[in-house]
């Protein structure tokens, strides 16, 4: 790995020299078992990992900073979110148990981005719009969504509708004249193109519905593969006869009309 397509670098521990061998210590999906169990939270970025072996994501361990393990991950090779589910089994084999992953890519935060800039847009300090740039200044405050790798599963999409995720969901305040109008904090729960604006209270609800609506899911599908072993193709030779009757039907309802 080159520290100049790193945008690690500068951050580098010596745990992300190469060892010896030439191998960065803690590539992704190279676990061993560990005994003991510590929770930590993950800085995670993108970096270009040309090493020339097909390396999608690499960890190494930090200290003296807020968090405690840092990771990078190509996004020309593995999604955020598959790199985030590789990293928590294969730390969870060393021991430790990932409670947060904070992704360094993410938009700054207003605290991040400091006092002048939540006075001048009366941003909460989780707001994560840019109001200086593309999200500009829509008279309410947002975190930034997260959201499902998984897309919309409706089979019957818009074609011309953009491509959304299953699920997401964003922290969203309204922040209009507020002198006038008040503050309000919502929760926006996305499904595909719906949305619903709940209370946190509401949005909790469902988290712990959709963990349980989660369980049901996985039994239902478990009947569903049972089901499924009777499936069968049809018949060519008697499609054939079929649709031949059928198209012969339509005609015959059609030279009646006529
Ligand atoms: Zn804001």
């Amino acid at each position: 790995m080159s520290t100049a397509t790193n945008p690690f670098g500068l951050m580098a521990t010596p745990a992300l020299d190469l060892a010896p061998t030439g191998h960065l210590p803690y590539v992704v999906d190279q676990a061993r078992p560990h005994p003991d169990t510590k929770t930590v939270t993950v800085l995670i970025g993108r970096a270009e990992l040309d090493d020339g072996k097909g390396l999608c994501a690499i960890w190494w361990p930090v200290t003296g900073v807020e968090y405690d393990v840092e990771a990078a991950y190509d996004p020309a090779r593995i999604s955020l979110a598959d790199a985030e589910t590789r990293l928590r089994a294969q730390l969870a084999e060393r021991g430790m148990q990932v409670t947060e992953f904070r992704n360094e890519d993410a938009p700054l935060t207003a605290a991040q981005r400091g006092p002048a800039w939540i006075a001048q847009y009366g941003c909460n300090p989780q707001c994560q719009l840019d109001h200086a740039g593309p999200d500009g200044e829509p008279g309410w405050h947002s975190t930034a969504p997260i959201e499902t790798q998984m897309r919309d599963i409706d089979s019957d999409p818009d074609p011309d509708g953009p491509e959304l995720p299953f699920l997401g969901a964003q922290v969203y305040v309204s922040g209009y004249r507020p002198q006038a109008y008040g503050r309000t904090t919502k929760v926006w729960v996305h499904n595909g193109p719906r949305t619903g604006e709940l209370t946190p209270a509401k949005a909790r609800q469902v988290a712990r519905e959709m963990r349980e609506f989660a369980a049901r899911l996985d039994v239902l599908c478990d009947q569903a593969e049972e089901i499924a072993v009777g499936d069968f193709e049809g018949d060519p030779e008697v499609y054939r006869l079929d649709r031949e009757h059928e198209d012969a039907r339509i005609r015959a309802i059609t030279k009646g009309r006529a």
